[in-house]
């Protein structure tokens, strides 16, 4: 049978947070052989995302980690690490060897091919992200069929220079290094998870024909402060009744 796929999507309470994952959630059912791990940044669970999961069909794992407050406090703040790493902790204690880990945060859209590329990786591959900051797309850059460089507007001093949607996992290979985890800093989350692989450039697996095709975008869907704060009254008036 097909590696299973270990989808680890982040997310946070707010306005858009079930059309968001509702979205997402869909495009999911049409892929065979998914594991989704939904990951709150809160205490508890959200009801609505339960219901959601039971009604979709899919194989998932619901999961509340709430990001310590310290991090709350920082200039940059690091987003969806404390979920993500209990996400991270779940895979490496259940899932099964020939699966694949994929992190999909839940404001991005998919084409349903990105899996049927991913799921034979054997350590880490990569593909491009579009809609990526200034430059548009943010992608390895492939010579003979390797990764020499990235293209990607935010360098940073990143050795790898990818967005969060833009590589997979081998499970097998994952639960063999010693150190992995994902830092609680801004901007190098993927690069810091990425590197406590032990990753070499030289290793990545070239997918989406010689990084040619864009399956996956970080669309960011807009924010509506004053929608969130009529939803904060709603709830706090509703805990009043
Ligand atoms: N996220 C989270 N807690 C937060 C803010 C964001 O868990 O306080 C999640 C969010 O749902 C998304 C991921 O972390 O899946 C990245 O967050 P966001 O898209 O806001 O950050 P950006 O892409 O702008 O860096
Ligand atoms: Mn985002």
């Amino acid at each position: 049978s097909a590696p299973i796929i270990y989808v680890v999507t982040p997310t946070y309470r707010r306005p858009e947070m079930v059309a968001e994952l509702t979205r997402l959630g869909q495009t999911l059912t049409l892929v065979k052989r998914i594991h989704w791990i939904v990951a709150e940044d809160s205490l508890t669970c959200t009801a609505p995302i339960t219901g959601l999961l039971q009604r979709l069909g899919l194989s998932y794992t619901h999961l509340a980690s709430p990001m310590p407050e310290v991090y709350r406090k920082e200039r940059y703040v690091p987003r969806g690490v404390s979920n993500r790493r209990a996400a991270l902790e779940w895979v490496q204690e259940h899932g099964s060897d020939r699966g694949v880990l994929f992190f999909l945060d839940d404001d991005n859209a998919i084409d349903v091919r990105l899996f049927e590329e991913m799921r034979p990786t054997e350590t880490v591959s990569m593909w491009p992200v579009g809609l990526i900051g200034d430059y548009t797309v943010s992608s390895p850059i492939v010579k003979d069929g390797k990764v020499v460089a990235f293209y990607d507007g935010w360098p940073a001093g990143r050795k790898f220079q990818v967005d969060m949607a833009g590589f997979a996992v081998n499970v097998g290979f994952l639960k063999k290094q010693k150190k992995v985890t994902m830092p609680y800093i801004a901007g190098h989350e993927e690069d810091g998870f990425l590197k406590s692989l032990g990753l070499s450039i030289k290793d990545i697996e070239v997918k989406a024909d010689g990084c040619t095709k864009i399956y996956v975008w970080h669309t960011r869907t807009a924010k509506n402060p004053s929608r969130a704060l009529k939803l904060e009254k709603h709830q706090n008036d509703n805990i009043k009744v």
